[in-house]
């Protein structure tokens, strides 16, 4: 599965806003967001001041917002969304719930990597079990009751224990239940749009994909 590889702070500062791609290392100083708050490239520079986005413009922003949050590509994400769009219930909601049960997402929301990318990492890496099985496909579907454990050799847990250490401050949102001796959780509900905290505007993208 295609990813995307340059470096991620162009993205937030492509968005003109804080998208917390690095995890942790966001919060440090030296955040190009805030050091350079203008778009990257040539030219970013001299745009002062970003013009006034029409309707569209809102639009295609917010979605392009959420596909960087989780690491998702244009293929993938209209693809979750026809997924939404035909499940029963509010399409933007559904939307955002496939998108935070992802098994990177549960990785990271669980604190054994710094950054989804890091957790996406983990779990190519085969380190994650799903109800005792192997799963290594970031993009898996956790399902209620389902138990996501981390299954690693010394070197890669001491690693994974490092990162627990960084995201400590980071609250486990309440649809999983952490166990931290056994380095698991169990997905005790399925996530609903209040469990995400980065304000997102869900209802923008499917005005985008419903012209
Ligand atoms: Fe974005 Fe984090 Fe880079 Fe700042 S440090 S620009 S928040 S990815």
């Amino acid at each position: 599965m295609a990813r995307y590889i340059d470096a991620v702070c162009r993205l937030c500062r492509r968005q003109g806003e804080k998208l917390f791609l690095k995890g942790t290392k966001c919060q440090t100083e030296k955040c190009p967001a805030n050091k350079r708050p203008y778009p990257p490239g040539q030219h970013g520079k001299g745009t002062k001041r970003r013009s006034k986005l029409s309707n569209y413009g809102l639009q295609l922003k917010e979605k392009q917002k959420v596909k960087r949050i989780y690491g998702v590509l244009e293929k993938q994400f209209r693809r979750y969304f026809k997924i939404a769009s035909k499940t029963k219930g509010v399409t933007g909601k559904v939307l955002l719930q496939l998108l935070e049960r992802r098994l990177d997402n549960v990785v990271f929301r669980m604190g054994l990597g710094i950054s989804r990318a890091q957790a996406r990492q983990i779990v190519r890496h085969n380190f994650i079990c799903v109800n005792s099985k192997r799963v290594n496909i970031p993009s898996f579907l956790v399902e209620k009751d389902d138990l996501v454990q981390i299954k690693a050799k010394e070197k890669a847990l001491n690693k994974i224990k490092e990162n627990l250490e960084l995201a400590k401050d980071r609250t486990v949102p309440s649809w999983l239940e952490f166990n931290l001796a056994g380095f698991s959780a169990k997905v005790l509900r399925l996530p609903e749009k209040d469990d995400i905290q980065q304000p997102i505007q869900e209802q923008l993208i499917v005005e985008l994909y419903s012209k």
